[in-house]
């Protein structure tokens, strides 16, 4: 019989499914409560994956198989930090494992970006996959020129949605309100800046060639310049850095590529830092940047700007610069790295491990790699809460019940699997109408009606229990 009885896992992104699996598969007596702030669990696989990129969504069936887990109960619609503190979740569990991501957006810092038509790309991503948050969000794409800030994964998408032809989108799970205004875009050109060179960009050379294939469209390097020290030769010739060799190969081919029928264009900008965004009549007319030169080693090149000023006319604006974490009360954070502060999933507090406390996924280790590398970070949190069982002292026991039974109490509906799964079945059955995988929900109301009309109407099924 092991100390760790009941485990609360906060998130229901990949980072929580993968700490969910490790834990299960190691203390077979375990039972998993997984809190989720949304009806809806995968977190950023629904509402942070592109549309037009399915094959990465299937993940979602191996989610599903750790989510039939009669060990792992799903909570949806409770917010920890504000229907439960976690003070009362820590009193109620053996381990609390967090795992809640990065929901929020870097700024840029500079005049302007209140601007209309200035948007980070975190509000457009959300607003395209349906997310609620972003449902009521407005995006004037009446303009024809849009401007991107940054080179990574999410600018590329965020680009790519922005001059892919409708049509391409129409299949997919893209949100019925952002089709509706996609279809009537006027967007034609796309500016893609990023601080740095090609060499330092972080988009994966997949997404990149991504980029390359949009139908009708021109890809160019603004001036033809891909700019190449012997720095950026040096981090070339390492080869473990073989995405940056693929990746310059790439912008080296655009050189000249110009076709006749695109009606389409998207530009790359180097070594260019956003300096402000200058306005008319409240909105975006005109973004400024300042040309910057690369300094440092190779590997720890950085840009430093220069007395040279560019501005790019545009009616859009987009910031792709990265997510951040948020601070839960009575959580130790890292306000500078907008993570909590951790030793392998560890929860530290000056120094010293908080008693029954983890973190994984982008809450841990910042905003960074793929789905996958999910796995291996919630592997090694998982492993430091079995070191740390020998020293584990249980909690008392019946306070999980009574915490759970609160919910109800306060009329907090929480949507557990079965919920889940009529939320599930009513989007697919939209979406076969629409002839699209799905037809999300977009407003939590309207899931909420729906689980409660459902359970209304099939009163012998079970409800979110505490298992
Ligand atoms: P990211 O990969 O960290 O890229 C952020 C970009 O913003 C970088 O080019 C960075 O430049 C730039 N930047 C940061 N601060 C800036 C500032 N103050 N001014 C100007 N530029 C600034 O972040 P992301 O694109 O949000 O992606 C987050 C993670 O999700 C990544 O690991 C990404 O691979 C992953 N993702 C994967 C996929 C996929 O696999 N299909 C899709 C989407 C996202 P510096 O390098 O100079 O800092």
């Amino acid at each position: 019989m092991t100390a760790i009885r009941h485990a609360a896992i906060v998130g229901s992104g990949p980072s929580g499914f993968y700490a969910a699996e490790a834990l299960l598969n190691a203390l077979p007596d375990i039972v998993i409560d997984m809190f989720e702030r949304l009806p809806t669990p995968y977190g950023l696989v629904r509402s942070g994956v592109a549309p037009d990129h399915p094959k990465l969504k299937q993940v979602t069936l191996v989610f599903d198989k750790i989510m039939q887990s009669k060990r792992l109960n799903f909570l949806g619609n409770v917010e920890i930090g504000t229907d439960l503190s976690l003070d009362a979740l820590r009193d109620a569990y053996d381990v609390v494992v967090l795992a809640y991501g990065a929901s929020t957006d870097r700024k840029m810092g500079i005049r302007g970006e209140e601007l209309e038509n200035s948007h980070s790309a975190t509000e457009f991503v959300g607003w395209y996959n349906g997310h609620p948050d972003f449902r009521d969000c407005k995006f004037d794409l009446s303009q024809e020129v849009a401007v991107v800030v940054g080179h990574g994964n999410v600018a590329a998408d965020v680009s790519r949605i922005l001059l892919q032809p409708c049509d391409n989108l129409r299949h997919t799970d893209i949100a019925a309100h952002a089709l509706e205004v996609l279809a009537e875009s006027r967007i034609r050109e796309v500016h893609l800046v990023g601080r740095r060179g090609p060499v330092q960009a972080k988009f994966t050379s997949r997404e990149l060639r991504g980029l390359g294939s949009i139908p009708q469209c021109v890809v160019v390097a603004h001036g033809d310049a891909v700019p190449v020290n012997p720095a950026c030769e040096a981090e070339l010739a390492d080869r473990t850095n073989l995405n940056a060799l693929q990746n310059v190969e790439f912008f080296r081919g655009l050189r000249g590529t110009v076709s006749k029928d695109a009606s389409r264009k998207l530009v790359f900008h180097f070594c260019v830092s956003p300096e402000r965004l200058d306005g008319e009549a409240g909105r975006v007319k005109r973004a400024v940047f300042r040309r910057t030169t690369l300094h440092g080693q190779p590997f720890e090149q950085a840009a430093v700007p220069t007395e040279e000023l560019f501005a790019i006319d545009c009616g859009l604006v987009l910031s792709s610069i990265g997510y951040w974490g948020q601070p839960l009360e009575g959580l130790p954070f890292d306000f500078r790295r907008g993570i909590v502060p951790n030793r392998k999933g560890r929860v530290e507090c000056s120094g010293a491990p908080v008693d029954g406390l983890y973190v994984t996924g982008w809450l841990k280790r910042g905003p960074t790699g793929i789905i996958g590398t999910n796995r291996a970070d919630s592997i090694e949190t998982v492993q430091q809460i079995l070191d740390d069982l020998p020293r584990r002292a249980p909690r008392v026991r019946g306070r999980r019940q009574l915490l759970l039974d609160s919910l109800s109490l306060r009329n907090i509906r929480a949507v557990g699997l079965h919920d889940w799964l009529a939320i599930d079945v009513a989007e697919r059955a939209g979406g076969m109408k629409a002839g699209k995988p799905r037809e999300k929900l977009t407003r939590v109301t309207e899931m909420i009606d729906l689980v409660t009309r459902n359970v209304r109407e099939a009163p012998d099924c079970c409800c979110a229990s505490a298992g």
